[in-house]
């Protein structure tokens, strides 16, 4: 699949089992995820990359055993740990790891042996890994979120680290504010929607950046203190003890010598 726009309409050119077909359209939605074409489109020089790479990753894992009582994210001085639910038999674990740790580095026991470790719990029974991936921590946003009439929507646009379970809830946004500004274009001839439309969702993303920032840096510096150092892990734990100061930093943290539990006290997906 190929996405152009040449000086009035986009155009889309994409191959099947029945051969090469080519769309032109008035407007197109680029909301093809990070790794989609539509940003191919836009010349060179249109978008500012916006980035911040936070310097360790994720581990996922998918295993043959589900969650028991809640989601789970907590933070242990060997490093971050979370799981939630995938399944009435499968749970996603996400283990904090190095960049440019390979699945060499991760065999299943040693999963298990961490999952117990940053859990403190030695009683979780090792149980079969269906699947692993890795996910550097990563925030981007490309402003503006238009080109034309192509206009990018969810992660083709911006990224936050899943550590704050915001993507989706920022892709979801964008396409609200989007196919409203459509229906105003379309339907009553008012294009003003349109062109305020990568303006209202850069004040939106940029407010979730600073949370997913914010929450991110928490709960991995509070952890780990090879990563940023005792004074920074210290830091972070006050921060995490701390009752809350603003509306959208709302957690509930329970917290032991060893292990920290906290649950988003506002609502949201569970982690993807
Ligand atoms: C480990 C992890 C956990 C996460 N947890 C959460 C969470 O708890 N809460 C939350 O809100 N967000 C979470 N996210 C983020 C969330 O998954 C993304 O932000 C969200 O999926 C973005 O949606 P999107 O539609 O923009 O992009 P995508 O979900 O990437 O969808 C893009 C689609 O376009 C398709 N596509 C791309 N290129 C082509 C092509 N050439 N031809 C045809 N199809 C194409 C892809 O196959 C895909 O289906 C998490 C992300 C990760 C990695």
């Amino acid at each position: 699949m190929t996405v152009s726009h040449d000086d009035s309409r986009p155009a889309v050119t994409w191959s099947d089992a029945e051969g090469t077909h080519a769309t032109s359209c008035t407007y197109l939605v680029g909301s093809d995820g990070d790794r989609g074409v539509s940003r191919d489109a836009i010349p060179d020089g249109v978008l500012t990359e916006y980035r911040y790479d936070f310097g360790y990753a994720w581990l996922a894992a998918l295993v043959e055993a589900p969650v028991t009582g809640d989601a789970i994210m907590a933070v242990s001085d060997h490093g971050f740990v979370g799981q939630a639910p995938r399944g009435p038999q499968r749970s996603r674990y996400y283990l904090q790891c190095r960049l440019e740790d390979t699945e060499q580095d991760w065999p299943d026991e040693r999963i298990w042996d961490e999952i117990r470790l940053r859990l403190n719990d030695q009683g979780i029974q090792d149980a079969a890994v269906v699947e692993k991936f890795f996910v550097p921590l990563r925030s981007v946003v490309r402003s503006p979120m238009r080109y034309r009439n192509l206009f990018l929507a969810g992660d083709a646009a911006h990224l936050v680290p899943p550590a704050s379970a915001k993507g989706m809830n920022l892709a979801l946004f964008d396409v609200g504010v989007l196919g409203e500004a459509l229906v105003a274009a379309l339907r009553d001839g008012d294009t003003a929607p349109l062109e305020a439309y990568s303006d209202t969702c850069l004040s939106h993303v940029w407010n979730y950046q600073d949370f997913a920032t914010w929450m991110t840096d928490t709960m991995h510096d509070a952890g780990d203190p090879t990563q940023h150092g005792i004074f920074r892990q210290m830091t972070a734990r006050a921060r995490l003890d701390q009752p809350v100061q603003a509306p959208h930093r709302r957690l509930a943290c329970t917290a032991s010598t060893t292990r920290l539990q906290l649950r988003a006290a506002t609502p949201g997906p569970g982690l993807g």
